[in-house]
């Protein structure tokens, strides 16, 4: 079922399978194989001179299956379903989010260059910028969520390294804050930087809101990262990663990812493949217990404040106010709260609790604090 005016939750059943391909099987099997045959070997010489962008692909075409690391039905089936919610026309799934994240940077960026991202990050992607990308001599550069445009723009201007700027990474709303950053504001400094030469890439973490509530790619980015792990998987039970945005900077991204081997493999992607079947499904009772949550943290004695975006739709400047109606058509699954005293009473909450485990991670089907 290829028809693309359904809604994405009808298509995650069936997109880009055909039963008639294996044997009538309803569900997509799972293709636990290194490699595939050629037919001859100038079928293979084909696929590899695609496949390298030795030369260009010819009209009816199609780079057929090679080797694991570089396709893989279970890969591409997933590929093509993540895409449907975000609107893009071409995904990579990864091993992690931050393969996904790392693989991306490395691609878009080149010693030398600067970056721009929101503060603050996903640690694992600011440990990342602060010391590797920084080996490769590419600085960056960090702004708040309440910095203005021109601010920003005055910071980037202010390193002496304007025309450098290859990307801006950002997160919204930010992992554990919910702080938010307006998507089309930084499409605005991209604008306002980028050349023919060479234009900035705008890219968005959307692991806290998406693939549902969130589109990036509608108000301007030009790829959108996920930690698969998050919502996507959905069970705490992968760990995998995926990049989305145009055919074009997907084809480089794909490219540096068949050379560093991130690539999810069969079972991965067949997990997450039965994942997204009940993903509609499972967010939106995981935003609607959140409510009762909030409701709950917001009347509760012992609790400071509430970080959650239904909070900041009621009673959040007028700013935050506008980027949650333009952005989000949820308020989300997660909530940060500061309970009164300090770190024994957090402890004294944390350790009280009975139902809800401790762990890292989110978007699973049981509850983490
Ligand atoms: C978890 C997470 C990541 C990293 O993803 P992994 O799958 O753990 O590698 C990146 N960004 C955000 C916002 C996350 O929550």
């Amino acid at each position: 079922m290829d028809d693309k005016s359904l809604h994405p939750e009808s298509l995650m059943m069936s997109y880009g399978y055909s039963p008639s391909l294996s044997e009538g099987s309803i569900k997509c099997p799972i293709f636990q194989t290194s490699t595939f045959v050629f037919k001859n070997a100038m079928e293979g010489k084909n696929f590899f001179e695609i496949a390298y962008g030795i030369r260009e692909q010819e009209k009816d075409e199609e780079l057929g299956l090679i080797y694991s690391r570089l396709n893989n039905p279970n890969l591409e089936i997933l590929e093509n379903r993540l895409c449907l919610w975000d609107g893009a026309e071409e995904g990579a799934v990864f091993e992690s989010g931050m393969s996904a994240i790392t693989t991306t940077m490395l691609e878009v960026m080149s010693p030398g260059d600067l970056l721009l991202f929101s503060h603050p990050v996903y640690g694992g992607t600011d440990h990342f910028i602060h010391n590797y990308l920084k080996k490769l001599n590419i600085e960056s550069v960090g702004f708040m969520a309440n910095e203005s445009k021109e601010d920003i723009i005055a910071k980037i201007e202010k390193t002496g390294r304007a025309d450098k700027l290859t990307m801006i990474h950002i997160e919204t709303p930010a992992n554990p804050t919910n702080a938010l950053i307006d998507i089309e504001m930084c499409a605005e400094i991209k604008a306002h930087f980028s050349t023919e030469e060479k234009p900035v890439i705008l890219s968005v973490d959307n692991t806290y809101m998406g693939p549902l509530w969130q589109h990036p790619l509608k108000h301007g980015a030009d790829l959108v990262l996920y930690s698969a792990t998050k919502y996507i998987g959905g069970h705490s039970d992968v760990v995998a990663g995926a990049c989305l945005g145009s055919k074009e900077l997907m084809q480089r991204i794909k490219g540096l990812r068949t050379f560093l081997g991130g690539m999810t493999g069969p079972w991965t992607a067949w997990l997450l493949m039965r994942s997204v079947e009940t993903l509609k499904v499972r967010m939106d009772q995981q935003a609607k217990n959140a409510v009762k949550v909030a409701e709950f943290l917001n009347e509760h004695p012992k609790v400071e404040k509430v970080y959650y975006l239904g909070n900041t739709a009621k009673f959040g400047t007028d700013a935050d106010k506008e980027i949650i109606k333009r952005q989000f058509s949820s308020y989300g699954a997660m909530i940060a709260f500061d309970v009164k005293g300090g770190e024994k009473e957090a402890f004294q909450f944390l350790d009280s609790l009975r139902l809800i485990k401790l762990a890292v991670s989110l978007g699973g089907t049981e509850s983490l604090a």
